[in-house]
């Protein structure tokens, strides 16, 4: 496989992986125990890392070692998950988790009665195998912490319109001025290789005929319905009660997905 190399010292400016502008170096930080330079995109305001050349060893493990967080945010996120939808009004529509991990999203989801369903080539899936998305049509896809991992946003973003018309992520905004140190930039994996402006993410909508809102740091829905920002951020912020707003209309999915993995098994009735 050609890998391409690190850069030159005193590289002048980097094509944005986003818009196409000339990025400027704005950073000098490390990636595993590589020297990187950053670049913010002029236009669009993105900051991107030199063309990552790292990626074969970022990803040893895909999910990374550092990852201590990642089950108390699946339990936030299926909470927010599930507000969004009864805010799309999309409640019975299939959500397709783009990067689903390890499985803990769709698994969660299908407990509170989602028809969720993952795609990941990345990582083996360990808790909600044989619900694979194989291509079929979706109302919601949802990408938390996968943003800042693409080394293409416009395409893998084109790949998820296509499975769903609105796209519920989570990334964390990159504060400006560009900071020295942050603790997103992710240097002990080496995997975060974007991070996002709010007009990043704005342009990349309008790209693709959508709209943005967003709660102005972590949680952005990209979508063509009139969903106000007021409303975005109040869901954000009482998603503890998403269970009570739609446990009506929802059936858990736990004990008929038991019956349906296990041939033979008996119903409980
Ligand atoms: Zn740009």
């Amino acid at each position: 496989m050609n890998l391409p190399s690190p850069l030159p010292a005193q590289t002048l400016g980097l094509a944005c992986r986003v818009c196409g502008a000339m990025a400027l170096p704005v950073r000098r930080g490390r990636a595993l125990d590589l020297d990187i330079e950053y670049f913010e995109c002029p236009e669009c305001r993105y900051v991107q890392t030199e063309t990552p050349y790292w990626l074969g060893r970022a990803y040893g493990s895909a999910i990374n070692d550092s990852d201590t967080g990642i089950i108390a945010r699946n339990l936030a996120n299926a909470r927010i998950v599930l507000g969004t939808l009864w805010l799309l009004d999309a409640l019975d529509s299939t959500v397709v988790d783009y990067a689903g991990g390890y499985g803990v999203l769709v698994r969660l989801l299908r407990d509170d009665g989602i028809d969720a369903l993952w795609s990941d080539a990345f990582c083996e899936n360990l808790l909600a195998r044989g619900f694979e998305h194989a291509g079929q049509p979706g109302g919601l896809v949802t990408a938390f912490e996968a943003f800042e991992h693409f080394v293409d946003p416009s395409a893998e973003l084109e790949k998820m319109l296509a499975v769903a018309p609105n796209v519920l992520l989570s990334t964390l905004l990159i504060p400006s001025p560009v900071p020295a140190d942050w603790w997103y930039y992710g240097a002990e994996h080496g995997q975060h290789v974007g991070l996002y402006r709010a007009a990043t993410l704005e342009l990349l909508a309008r790209r693709h005929g959508k709209v943005l809102v967003t709660d102005g740091a972590s949680y952005h829905l990209i979508t063509d319905r009139p969903v106000s920002r007021m409303r975005w951020r109040l869901l954000l912020r009482a998603n503890r009660l998403a269970a009570f707003w739609t446990r009506r209309r929802l059936t858990s999915k736990t004990w008929s997905d038991h019956l349906a993995a296990s041939p033979g098994a008996v119903d409980r009735g």
